[in-house]
């Protein structure tokens, strides 16, 4: 057996130096890591960048980085991964490390939860968001024009939502930016957002709620917004973590953004999906998108932005001057927040 195993590794050398890779002794291979571990791996191969996941448990690493950091928060020093030919090669002190914490650490008390979600009903106050309306007979002349101002659907259908939140989940903190017709400015929310204090592995999530408008009166449905990817913003700077060295910042800084980029495009397919199960047959269906939002970008953690449709479409005005529909969208976000929260606590997390 153990001669078998020495030929084997002796076998394995020679095929490495026949294809001109010099094996390193003291390195362990990614996908024999995480074979050893069963865990998965996101990688990111623009920013050189990888996510090992197994169960709720996190760590994330750069090549040449000589850090890791654990369910993004903790960071520790080890010996920089290093890329062989497209092969990412984990020296052994990191390679003890991250089996120390994954297999290890009793992952139940520490886990990942969402502590807090925080709703945004945009604009408010002296500023109204875009005006619609519908007439009473479809586009008839000789009917009355209701008008449909965004402010108030976006608060409608927030409040809605806050109360389902708040009754289902009475150990998160349930937040609204706004509950009746006032206006915080959008560095406000965003301050709102960030000031919320969290404990280790807890995260919030933001849910900025919106209403559309088009030139094209046919234009109708319900969209859901996030970051896109290749946005880089500041989620970490030398004022939210005062105690690291400055140099460390930007790495911690490109680790925790992948990782809001990836949950934000999570919570917004999943609001979609269940929005339009609830809603589909009444509007359409406009897809994920990705903008650099105001609101969006300059929040720390997953966020999204909801268009839940458009007062400048007459049926769609009719729907959104509806109680009862406003209350069937809320249903949709709900669901898609549940499943959310059930992903990012219960499950893997990140699949490849
Ligand atoms: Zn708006």
């Amino acid at each position: 057996m153990h001669r078998l195993k020495t030929f084997t590794v002796i076998l394995v050398i020679l095929i490495l130096c026949e294809a001109g890779i010099r094996p390193v002794f003291g390195e362990t291979e990614v996908f024999q890591l995480l074979k050893e571990l069963d865990a998965s791996l996101k990688w990111e191969p623009f920013r050189r960048m990888g996510i090992i996941s197994r169960g709720t448990d996190r760590i994330s690493f750069m090549v040449g980085s000589p850090w890791i950091l654990i369910n993004y928060r903790e960071r520790r020093p080890i010996t920089p991964v290093s890329e062989d030919n497209g092969r990412l090669m984990f020296p052994d002190d990191a390679v003890t490390a991250i089996k120390s914490l994954l297999v290890m650490e009793p992952a139940d008390p520490d886990r990942l939860r969402v502590a807090a979600i925080l709703i945004d009903p945009g604009h408010g106050g002296k500023d109204p968001g875009t005006i619609g309306g519908y007439r009473t007979d479809g586009n008839a002349a000789a009917g009355k024009t209701v008008k449909i101002t965004e402010k108030d659907v976006n608060l409608a259908v927030s409040i809605d939502l806050f109360a389902a939140l708040t009754a289902a989940y009475p150990d998160k903190k349930i937040l609204l930016t706004r509950n009746s017709d006032t206006y915080p400015t959008l560095e406000e929310r965003v301050e709102m957002a960030n000031s919320i204090h969290l404990g280790r592995n807890e995260a919030i999530i933001f849910i900025s709620i919106h209403t559309n408008a088009s030139l094209n009166s046919k234009a109708k449905g319900i969209e859901v917004w996030y970051l896109p990817p290749e946005y880089r913003r500041t989620v970490v700077s030398t004022e939210t973590h005062p105690d690291e060295p400055e140099e460390v910042l930007p790495i911690l800084n490109s680790m925790l953004e992948e990782e809001f980029t990836v949950e934000s495009i999570i919570l917004a397919k999943k609001i979609l999906d269940s929005v339009i199960k609830e809603a589909g047959q009444k509007t359409e269906n406009r897809g994920l998108k990705e903008e650099s939002w105001f609101v969006v970008r300059n929040a720390r953690m997953p966020s999204v932005l909801i268009e839940l449709g458009f007062v400048t479409n007459n049926d769609e005005a009719a729907l959104l001057g509806s109680a009862d529909y406003l209350i069937q969208l809320s249903r949709g976000i709900y669901n898609g927040i549940k499943e959310f929260i059930n992903y990012f606590e219960t499950t893997v997390g990140f699949t490849q």
